[in-house]
């Protein structure tokens, strides 16, 4: 099926092809490993899961994914410096070796981000490749030798800049992100990974080594420049080295437009000679009461936060694959059960069918209903990856097909088209109803929610009453800290 997607560079939704036959290759900015990453960070890294599943499922393709691991920028270096608060135990032995230190600190948080994905079911089997930046030094460092031989770098003080004056007087400098040049002034620099935009100067891509800190050797115009490289830099040299430019898509957080993204596309460009990505594609926020989680704000969750309180990780994943990429998604405890309660709804239907089918499972296009219902959901897929919209197909199904209206064939039809669907979502089960499922009767299930409203509109009278009609029914109903659950009497 032909996808469609939203070009952050074209600012318009376009019919996606690739740029090689029959393969998509793809690079996502992965995680800075400083941390734990929070849950807004997940968001930013089911797009590229999303995508690749989508890419395909419904569009049939091999994806070769790459999602780069940030190990060096201000903030590794920052925290992994001897002596840093931020140090844990668990990390093991400081040592007088700056490398030693980065690598052993962000070899930590990036086992602990492999296991926070998958978890929420972005399998690490899926990549290409995850790399680590320190990797590519080398590559890095041809890069910015030839952004100099092109004219658009210099030297300041042992660092290397990209000149965005010189680079402006022959290409847009401002590609994915309106930029306001009115406080722009030429040859001013900027040293920091992360600036606002109005800010824009001169920025880093090679930084001269300051006390303390890991620095690799660095040939450039005859002098060696002991140091390490910029935020940029990496993506753009990491890029062109696993994948080959152009390449088909790259994802991000909206918030990378700029400068991140910005100035990957300044060098890629000045240094290859080749506009490096075809499709631009970003996610929105995750928010909290309105703000984007951030951990400057201090209004964030890890998925580790939420598994103690009990959360269910793969409710983590329906909840933000329910929700539309492109939009903000305020993240609440509500909105999370509401979606467990959906994605329950979908696995009951299935274990139905099970039953109905004996375990069958046949191609969608054996029945017209379930070949009907594969090609309106995997239409709003490929539009965009408009999920809430194919969830909305799936559960207008849901409401007019009841399971016990569906007969054996039909039912292994729509199983093999969930099944399928399932290698995009990855929530649900294909299996018997579990022994320990209680089967309980719509109309008992109808009771126990009319009593719980009574109960909580201190009605006991009629509480009292509608329990008494439940145990007729051959079921107890108990209180629980949030609502209520039912037993066999
Ligand atoms: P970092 O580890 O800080 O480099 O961020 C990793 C990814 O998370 C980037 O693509 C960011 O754009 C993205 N990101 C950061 N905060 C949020 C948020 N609240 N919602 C969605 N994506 C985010
Ligand atoms: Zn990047």
């Amino acid at each position: 099926m032909q996808i469609h997607l939203s070009n952050t560079l074209t600012r318009s939704v376009e019919a996606f092809t690739p740029v090689r036959d029959g393969i998509v290759q793809m690079y996502s900015c992965g995680p800075t490993v400083y941390n734990y990453a929070h849950i807004g960070n997940l968001r930013a890294f089911l797009l590229p899961d999303l995508l690749q599943r989508v890419l395909r499922v419904v569009g049939g393709y091999d994806v070769q994914w790459v999602m780069n691991i940030t190990d060096i920028d201000d903030k590794t270096i920052r925290d992994s410096a001897l002596g840093s608060k931020e140090w844990r135990t668990e990390i093991g032995e400081q040592s007088a070796d700056a490398k030693q230190n980065l690598r052993r600190y962000t070899q930590f948080y990036t086992e602990e981000f492999v296991r926070d994905i998958e978890a929420i079911g972005i399998r690490k089997g899926g990549f290409y490749k995850m790399p680590f930046a320190t990797d590519y030094i080398p590559s890095m460092q041809d890069l910015i030798r030839r952004i100099a031989e092109k004219g658009f770098a210099y030297e300041r003080g042992g660092s290397v800049y990209f000149n965005v004056g010189a680079w402006r007087k022959v290409d847009t400098y401002g590609k994915l992100f309106n930029i306001d040049f009115e406080n722009f002034q030429e040859g001013v620099r900027i040293d920091a990974d992360e600036y606002e935009r109005d800010s824009v100067s001169d920025f880093v891509m090679w930084k001269g080594q300051k006390d303390g800190e890991p620095a690799w050797d660095f040939e450039f115009e005859g002098k060696n420049l002991p140091g390490r490289p910029g935020w940029h830099i990496e993506c753009s040299a990491m890029a062109n080295e696993i994948l080959s430019l152009p390449f088909d898509i790259h994802t991000g957080g909206v918030d990378l437009c700029f400068p991140h993204h910005e100035d990957e596309i300044a060098q890629s460009k000045a240094g290859y000679g080749v506009e490096p990505v075809k499709f631009w594609c970003h996610n929105e926020f995750l928010e909290v009461e309105g703000e984007k989680m951030s951990k400057s704000k201090g209004n964030f969750f890890t998925l580790r936060d939420l598994l103690q309180k009990g959360v269910d990780p793969v409710d983590v994943r329906w909840l933000m694959l329910s929700a539309h990429y492109g939009s903000r998604l305020n993240f609440t405890f509500s909105g999370l059960e509401s979606g467990r309660k959906a994605r329950h709804r979908v696995q009951e239907y299935l274990y139905d069918l099970w039953e109905r089918s004996e375990g069958v499972i046949a191609p969608a296009a054996r029945h017209e209903s379930a070949q009907a219902l594969r090609t309106a959901v995997f239409q709003e897929l490929a539009n965009d990856l408009q999920t809430p919209k194919a969830l909305a197909e799936l559960f207008t199904f849901l409401n007019r097909n009841p399971a016990s209206g569906v007969d054996a064939a039909q039912a292994a039809a729509l199983l093999g088209f969930f099944q399928e669907l399932n290698g995009i979502f990855d929530v649900w089960q294909f299996s018997p109803r579990p022994a320990q499922t209680l089967d309980v009767p719509a109309e008992v299930q109808h009771l126990a929610e009319e009593r719980w409203k009574a109960k909580r509109s201190k009605n006991f009278a009629e509480s009292d009453r509608l329990r008494g009609e439940i145990a007729a029914l051959g079921f107890v109903v108990k209180d629980t800290k949030d609502g209520f659950a039912l037993e066999k009497a």
